[in-house]
């Protein structure tokens, strides 16, 4: 250990990288937009970053002081231009460099793997710190914008479910435009504008589960639920970011716990929609109002199946999504500190994003077509899923 710290201490050094990544009818969407707004303002008051092993390391530390020292007086030479401009500051660099020289002791067998302020020490590409991440986030970018142009292109403009889609569209792009920014260079705003435009998109297509599956919305009627609900989904959300700008150092876990059960709500509402095209759920008369599980699709022609076409793709999106999470769990240390478990995880959701929007652009156009009637039902349904 003490070699160890000779070596980092000797060692002609060149800030505190302050991250940390543990280990996600038209006007009730408004309501969120409101609401991501209002989170971008609040984000504005960062607070700081929780600490990991390899940041609280006694040989990280002693690199550290000395490199700050030496390298960051008035008098120093300033880091490169490149740097600056993405907003690295003189100690941020030494802890970059301070991380690498700990990484090097764990491949020579001399230290275990450490994470600094949240996350593995990776290779930057000039001033951007995760270049894999970016390509994954810029990936999904495309594919929300491809799923954008994909609902104006093949939904009627009268589908009431068309201006949710486009709403989900734009929370997506906005999502993975501050992932691409959080991955280029950490701090703790770019931080918290990813986790926050995460839990939106999160709260978002839980909403559109609930509207669609239970036919609160359908592209041709929209009931008067649909704003205690979207109501409800944004004051929760807004709540939330509220809660845990409260503390001085970012509940993560917390964060994430909520994040985990709403998607698991997400999930399993679609889990049980495709279950209910097979098997007949139970139902419950209150007041002689019967509230049936799911299965929006009006009575199809008797010769064809009652089932939309699409009736199993939830239910395999869910499983493939389900499998890909397990990247962010595993959260191994990066292969030559370049590729690590939340990029393949980013890269994993880039075909599933645009699985997802070929579906619920299908489904919304069969369920439109289905409430015209069952042959239009099978034309427009065909026509959309391209
Ligand atoms: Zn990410």
């Amino acid at each position: 250990m003490s070699s160890a710290v000779n070596r980092l201490a000797l060692a002609p050094l060149p800030e505190a990288v302050r991250s940390n990544r543990p280990p996600p009818s038209c006007r009730g969407l408004h309501a969120l937009k409101l609401a991501t707004w209002a989170v971008l303002a609040l984000t504005l008051a960062a607070v700081p970053a929780a600490a990991s092993s390899g940041d609280r390391h006694s040989s990280f530390h002693l690199c550290s002081n000395l490199c700050e020292v030496s390298q960051c007086e008035p008098h120093s030479p300033l880091i490169p231009l490149y740097l600056r401009l993405f907003g690295w500051s003189c100690i941020d660099n030494c802890n970059y460099h301070c991380a690498h020289r700990l990484t090097n002791e764990a491949d020579a067998g001399r230290e275990y793997y450490h994470q600094f302020f949240g996350k593995w020490a990776f290779y930057r590409l000039g001033p951007i710190q995760e270049p894999l991440s970016v390509i994954a986030s810029l990936g999904n970018l495309w594919v929300h914008y491809r799923g954008l142009q994909r609902v104006r292109k093949t939904v009627r403009p009268d589908n009431n479910l068309r201006p949710w889609l486009e709403t989900l569209a734009y929370i997506q792009i906005n999502t993975w435009l501050w992932s691409t920014v959080f991955h280029a260079r950490d701090t703790p705003i770019t931080e918290r504008l990813d986790y926050f435009s995460a839990m939106i998109t999160i709260a978002a297509t839980l909403l559109y589960a609930i509207v669609r599956i239970f036919g609160i919305v359908t592209p041709k009627t929209i009931s008067p639920l649909v704003y205690p609900i979207s109501g409800a989904v944004a004051v929760f959300v807004l709540w939330h970011f509220i809660y845990v700008l409260s503390f001085s150092h970012f509940p993560y876990g917390y964060h994430v716990g909520v994040a985990i059960v709403l998607g698991m709500i997400h999930n399993v509402l679609w889990l049980i929609w495709t279950l209910s095209l097979y098997v007949a759920l139970p139902t419950i008369s209150i007041n002689e109002t019967l509230i049936a599980w799911p299965e929006p699709y009006p009575p199809r022609n008797a010769l064809a199946s009652r089932r939309p076409a699409h009736a199993n793709i939830p239910a395999i999106l869910v499983g493939l999504t389900m499998a890909a999470m397990a990247f962010e769990v595993l959260d191994f240390a990066p292969f030559y500190r370049v590729l690590d478990a939340h990029a393949l995880w980013h890269f994993a959701t880039i075909p599933l994003g645009e699985w997802w929007w070929k579906y619920m652009c299908a489904d919304a156009n069969e369920l439109d077509g289905g409430l015209l009637g069952p042959l239009s039902s099978r034309v427009h349904g065909d026509k959309s899923s391209d």
